[in-house]
């Protein structure tokens, strides 16, 4: 009891004092699409890092040189700014820092923490098979750290990371507590690689010592690797930072959000419409709770109210539909004046026609790109009806034409084309004609706009114009004359 309440404090002590000093990066590899989870990641480590008045820092992991995709930089640079998320220094790049991976790996050898090793690939992959064969986790054998390879040629050999054989690795983890692996069960795995690039392990430790980074804010998927990171922070003599290990994002159906089940690549949200604003607000939703339970939030109140340690660590489903429901909550949301600026790039209306238009539709509005095809009847000339979905049911095709007849010269006689006149020069036509409103009206919602639901249709009228009002009553009685 005395124990754990004293380790407590000691972390609290711990929180504290890096709680002066936040420093808090993203460091994604340039292999591909820049992916939802990295907008997830950065995130949580741009707003705790704002929350603290700390800085948030953009490295490009590019070691992978096998990975890399030449574009992929621009585009991870594209996506943070596209999201709102500015950086304070970088973007850093590793490969520019090659010398001092190497540096530490020298320093590691001969501190005794990492030894050469000159196994061919051959010999490694003959292990491996056998070691699945027998159902074995593949891992090294460590036959260079018994027998160190005498007369190293340059290009032939890597550096490992020598584990201790006995023990066990423990660090704090805010959202899990803390977590202790058995050295025992961990691979000593290559730091540095023969060609003298670091692998994955190295570079992230010697970058994140040197960058001073406080908190280490990164998916789940790392947690394994973590204690060896832990070790070679021990080994380096470096302080180790406060680790946080985000949940998975799942499919609806609970596997790791993948391609196949939801979009992962940001280019497509951003393509499709979804504001950035959304987008943050509900990844900010993953794993994580305003402590009011509100759903719909700014990216300046989660930087308020976020709280690492308040995390769930139990995987959240990431689901388009719900995305799609708090899209359409900011587009509600939004002024006219800033909706209609965030338009232009996604429809070919010009600003004029998405201000007059706009009013109609942005409460049905749900991604930006649907803006054309849901207001295509306000532009096109020409849309597309048919006879039988004219006709309302119980009527027959003669009294739909003869109701047609009887609004199109009165609507024809109107001088000035606006909402009020429009309202009023069919405000009898439902008695006139023997018809409920709703017959009358649905009918002609289909009439002028291909479809059942639109905006009101008074207002919809006003937009359509008269010219195309009309022409379009005359398409209809022809078509049901034919
Ligand atoms: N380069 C890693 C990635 O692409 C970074 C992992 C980490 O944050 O340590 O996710």
């Amino acid at each position: 009891m005395a124990n754990r309440s004293l380790r407590a404090l000691r972390s609290d002590e711990l929180d504290k004092s890096r709680l002066s000093k936040v420093r808090t990066r993203i460091a994604p590899s340039p292999t591909g699409d820049p992916h939802i989870g990295t907008a997830y990641t950065a995130l949580f480590n741009y707003a705790f890092a704002k929350k603290h008045n700390g800085q948030f820092i953009l490295r490009i992991e590019d070691t992978d040189r096998t990975r890399l995709v030449p574009e992929a930089e621009q585009k991870i640079i594209d996506s943070l700014n596209w999201l709102g998320m500015k950086w304070d220094e970088g973007p850093y790049r590793q490969s520019d820092r090659l010398n001092k991976y190497q540096k530490a790996a020298k320093e590691l050898v001969e501190k005794g923490a990492a030894y050469y090793c000159d196994c061919s690939p051959d010999r490694l992959d003959k292990l491996r098979k056998e070691q699945q064969a027998k159902g074995e986790v593949p891992r090294y054998d460590r036959k260079c750290r018994l027998n160190q390879p005498k007369n190293l040629k340059e290009g032939t050999f890597v550096v490992r990371l020598k584990i201790p054989e006995e023990g066990e690795t423990s660090f704090d983890d805010l959202v899990r507590g803390r977590i202790t692996f058995q050295n025992k069960d961990i691979d000593d795995a290559v730091i540095l690689k023969s060609d003298g690039w670091p692998t994955y392990h190295l570079a992230v430790v010697v970058d994140d010592a040197d960058m001073k980074i406080s908190h280490v804010i990164r998916a789940e998927e790392w947690l394994s690797s973590t204690p060896k990171h832990a070790l070679l922070y021990q080994f380096l003599e470096k302080e180790t930072p406060i680790y946080a290990h985000l949940p998975l994002l799942r499919n609806p159906d609970r596997s790791k959000i993948s391609k196949r089940k939801n979009p992962v690549s940001l280019a497509w949200y951003r393509e499709q419409g979804y504001l950035p604003e959304a987008v943050l607000n509900y990844l900010a939703l993953m794993g994580w709770s305003m402590p009011d339970s509100r759903e719909k939030f700014s990216l300046p109140e989660f930087i308020e109210n976020l709280d690492l340690k308040r995390i769930d660590p139990a995987g959240p489903v990431f689901d388009l539909q719900k995305l799609g429901w708090l899209n359409g909550e900011w587009i509600r949301s939004m002024a006219a004046a800033q909706l209609t600026e965030r338009l232009k790039d996604y429809t070919r209306v010009g600003s004029i026609d998405i201000t007059r238009i706009l009013p109609l539709v942005q409460e049905r509005l749900k991604k930006l790109a649907e803006f054309d095809l849901l207001t295509s009847y306000f532009f096109r000339k020409e849309i597309d009806i048919v006879p039988k979905e004219i006709i309302p049911k119980d009527k027959t095709k003669e009294e739909t034409v003869g109701t047609l007849k009887t609004i199109s010269g009165p609507l024809e006689k109107i001088e000035k084309w606006d909402k009020e006149s429009i309202e009023k020069a069919l405000a009898d036509k439902p008695e006139k004609v023997g018809w409920s409103k709703t017959d009358l009206f649905q009918m002609i919602r289909y009439v002028q706009t291909g479809s059942r639901a639109t905006p009101p249709l008074f207002e919809t009228l006003e937009a359509i114009g008269q010219e195309v009002t009309i022409a379009r009553i005359r398409k209809a009685i022809n078509l049901l004359n034919q």
